[in-house]
This record gives C-alpha cells, sequence and structure tokens, in this order.
C-alpha cells in the first residue's frame, strides 16, 4: 500500500468556466490555466503520481505543450488511471480538500466525487470531495484563487 499527496492551486479569473471534477460550477469567475484548470483533477492526477513514483502532472502534461490547452483535466486523470494500472498500481480511494471562499460547493460535491469514483474506477464511498473557506485570510480569503488538497492510497494489481 503507498499513499501519496498532491497539492494544486489556481487563480480565479473572469471569462473562464468554473470546472472542478469535471463538473462546470456556477460562479462569475473561473480559474486561469493553460489546461481547464481543473485545480481537483489536477492535485488528485498529483497524489496518484506521488503514490507510484511515476513523476508529476508538470512532467507529464507539461503546460508549456500546445496538446494539453484547454484539455479536459478528467481525461488526463484518466489517462493517469491508465498508466498506473499498466504499472501494476490500482487506485483505491481518494480524498480532496478543496479550499476556496466561494462558491459553496454543497451542491456539487456528490456529483464532483462520482465523476472521480468513475474516472479511476473506484466505488462511490471510495471518494471523498470535501469543502472548506479559508476564514477570510490570505490569497484565498480574498478570493483571489483556490487550492486543492488530495491524498490517494494505491496498491499493487
Ligand atoms: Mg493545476
Amino acid at each position: 500500500m503507498r499513499v501519496g499527496l498532491g497539492y494544486d492551486s489556481h487563480r480565479f479569473v473572469a471569462d473562464r468556466p468554473l470546472i472542478l471534477a469535471g463538473q462546470r460550477i456556477p460562479h462569475p469567475l473561473g480559474l486561469a490555466g493553460h489546461s481547464d484548470a481543473d485545480a481537483v483533477a489536477h492535485a488528485v492526477i498529483d497524489a496518484l503520481l506521488g503514490a507510484t513514483g511515476l513523476g508529476d502532472i508538470g512532467t507529464l502534461f507539461p503546460d508549456t505543450d500546445p496538446a494539453w490547452k484547454d484539455a479536459d483535466s478528467m481525461e488526463l486523470l484518466r489517462q493517469v488511471g491508465a498508466r498506473l494500472s499498466a504499472g501494476g498500481w490500482r487506485p483505491r480511494q481518494i480524498d480532496v480538500t478543496v479550499v476556496l471562499e466561494a462558491p459553496k460547493l454543497g451542491p456539487a460535491k456528490p456529483a464532483m466525487a462520482a465523476a472521480l469514483a468513475r474516472a479511476l474506477g473506484l466505488d462511490a464511498d471510495a471518494v471523498g470531495v470535501k469543502a472548506k473557506t479559508n476564514e477570510g485570510m490570505g490569497f484565498i480569503g480574498r478570493g483571489e484563487g483556490i487550492a486543492v488538497l488530495a491524498v490517494a492510497t494505491v496498491d499493487r494489481t
């Protein structure tokens, strides 16, 4: 059994959709990024890669590569799942904390968790998605962006 930790943060900008775990979340601002800026997918990818020693998201999908411009990050997550399989690894459980001041993610959390579970072939109860504010502190508190922490456990197939 291995454990990996992933972290990601993205800045809020106008004229971009807010996409988290592949779900379009109603909000006046979206996240800046080369891909679709899905910080949840990115943190989960890094947790899985970290657990298995397979590198990191920036190495696998560099933001200098036009191939990943506006990329669907849940597709990248599925590709990482396939890499794990090819390396003899199987994701067992994912836990995610999204830290953001707004919007409230309550209504979206079940769909986010279900989408992550689907992408990795996990049971629904093997994925946790939680959301917290930063109590008004720092860049998150000022609404400048969001941060995501993810933990993944994997074992050998
Ligand atoms: Mg990212």
